[in-house]
């Protein structure tokens, strides 16, 4: 069905027209449906407990799930690195599928390229893929560093990345001394956080191998985690130059993810220099801004950089206090009478903001650093998390999150489903209803099923522009945090209040 090209219309309008309902109506036909009463009543069955029940009883299928997987993860964290081109040992589908994925949410290009394994590399191995894919990548797209990691077809045959890329520079691919870190990132396990620490910890330790000196060079290394928000990295930068320290981001993605339209292509706008990448073993400390995505990193630098490692996610006050003397401790200089005032600023948008989110019951999902972050956050605020979710958990993440909730008073009627799925989800807010749901855009079937306001918090976000270029870290991302949850709930009470001389009672201007 051809379009008008003199009105060319959005896939909204566009499949309103005559002949789009006709096909719609027609397919269903074909396919035998359902009556709208018969679907209608199974949809009802499903908001209820005995569903639920049997919901909760599903054990091998997975329905929408909360989690990424672990090349996404990978690629994500090589891609803050300067010059670096990201490569997956494996088919293109995949490698399609992540760098949609993430350009759908950043709205930039994301350069990432695949070795393209195929039917006869499935059965006989994947190394003539990897030595190809290595020469062209080098010769075409001139990167200062290649970043290689796996999808699942590459990790059921069993290819060796240590071999194949030996091999691959024993014939020349590229030059011998040429950076090619790697990680394996099998998506049967994990997700993309554990992918991410695969590949920071793959390029760290390839980056720093024989570059530890005797003296520290003072500067503070900054491991920012899974955290898709641009405009954390970007506050991290500004924290640092109040303080006046010296510091290295590993990595800096945000000029990446967030480039500026200047007329001119750049493929490699990744912000760490490998020189200061490399030198980022001889540093005083690295502060970790999230804790179980970079579970394997860590433990790597604690034991390999001989530095002292520090977990910090400054998400609210509290978080941020002890962020920000920290890194006073460690600097040893004060903590910038700008950012007292800031802290001022904060304080001052949470009063004002209080009297709505107080009493909140919310239910909220995601990954488990950021999870924990905005319970942090809601608990300061004293909203009460009712449904945690996290899809990726573990033990060690639900005793620490549940020591969170036990402090505060407001936290005790929660429930963690840690390994649940956003089916799961549905099951939870149509028999225990919320007054708000955090999470990123794929809440928002749950939003019209249920009918839950929807906070978006996190990754991807797909369906609302710009968030990910504001910070949600420090006292400034505080801010950012109350203009989203708060003006959530002030729509919401306007979409309740605005039916003339029958809901807008309190139709109200002035909150
Ligand atoms: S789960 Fe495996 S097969 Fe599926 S997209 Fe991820 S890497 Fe590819």
């Amino acid at each position: 069905m051809p379009q008008n090209p003199d009105k060319i219309q959005d896939h909204v309008e566009l499949f309103h027209q005559p002949e789009y309902k006709q096909l719609f109506q027609n397919k269903k036909e074909f396919e035998n449906g359902h009556s709208p009463e018969e679907i209608e009543r199974v949809a009802e069955w499903t908001k209820g407990w005995e569903y639920r029940e049997k919901n909760f009883a599903r054990e091998a299928l997975t329905i929408n799930p909360a989690k990424g997987c672990q090349p996404l993860g990978a690629i994500f964290a090589a891609v803050g690195f300067e010059g670096t081109l990201p490569f997956v040992q494996g088919s293109q589908g995949c490698v399609a599928y992540f760098r949609t994925h993430l350009t759908r949410h950043y709205k930039e290009p994301f350069s990432g390229v695949s070795s393209s394994m195929t039917e006869d590399a499935a059965v006989f191995g994947g190394m003539q893929n990897m030595i190809d894919g290595l020469a062209n990548s080098y010769q075409l797209y001139k990167p200062k560093m290649i970043a290689v990691c796996t999808t699942c077809m590459a990790e059921v045959i069993g290819d060796d990345l240590q071999a194949f890329i030996n091999n691959a520079k024993d014939a020349g691919s590229v030059p011998k001394n040429f950076p090619v870190p790697y990680a394996h990132t099998p998506s049967f396990v994990g997700s993309h956080i554990t992918g991410y620490d695969n590949m920071m910890k793959g390029i760290l330790s390839n980056l720093t191998a024989g570059q530890k000196k005797a003296t520290s060079n003072g500067k503070i290394n900054f491991i920012p985690g899974f955290d898709t928000y641009v405009g954390n990295n970007r506050e991290i930068k500004r924290i640092a130059g109040l303080f006046g320290f010296d510091y290295t981001i590993l990595a800096d993605n945000s000029d990446y993810l967030d480039s500026p339209n200047t007329g001119e292509f750049d493929m490699y706008p990744g912000g760490t220099k490998l020189e200061d990448a490399a030198d980022s073993i001889n540093a005083k400390a690295t502060v970790f801004l999230q804790a179980h995505s970079t579970v394997k990193t860590r433990e790597y630098i604690e034991k390999e950089w001989k530095q002292e490692v520090v977990v910090s996610r400054p998400w609210g006050i509290k978080a941020t206090d002890e962020f920000l003397m920290k890194l006073s401790e460690l600097s040893g200089k004060p903590i910038p009478e700008e950012l007292e005032i800031e802290r001022g600023r904060a304080v001052d948008a949470m009063t004002d903001s209080h009297a709505w989110i107080h009493g909140k019951r919310f239910a909220i999902y995601g990954e488990p650093d950021l999870v924990y972050s905005v319970v942090g956050f809601m608990l300061e605020m004293g909203a009460e998390p009712v449904h945690i979710l996290v899809h990726n958990s573990n033990d060690v993440f639900e005793k620490e999150l549940q020591a969170l909730l036990d402090s505060s008073p407001f936290g005790q009627g929660a429930t963690i489903w840690g390994g649940k799925d956003l089916w799961h989800m549905r099951s939870l807010l149509f028999t225990e209803p919320v007054d708000l749901l955090i999470g990123n855009s794929y809440g928002k079937y749950l939003w019209r099923d249920c009918k839950v306001p929807l906070v978006r918090i996190g990754y991807p976000i797909m369906d609302r522009h710009h968030l990910h270029r504001y910070s949600t870290i420090g006292y400034q991302g505080v801010i950012n945090l109350l203009n989203w949850i708060v003006n959530t709930i002030f729509e919401e009470i306007d979409r309740n209040t605005n039916i003339p001389s029958k809901t807008d009672i309190s139709y109200d201007l002035i909150r």
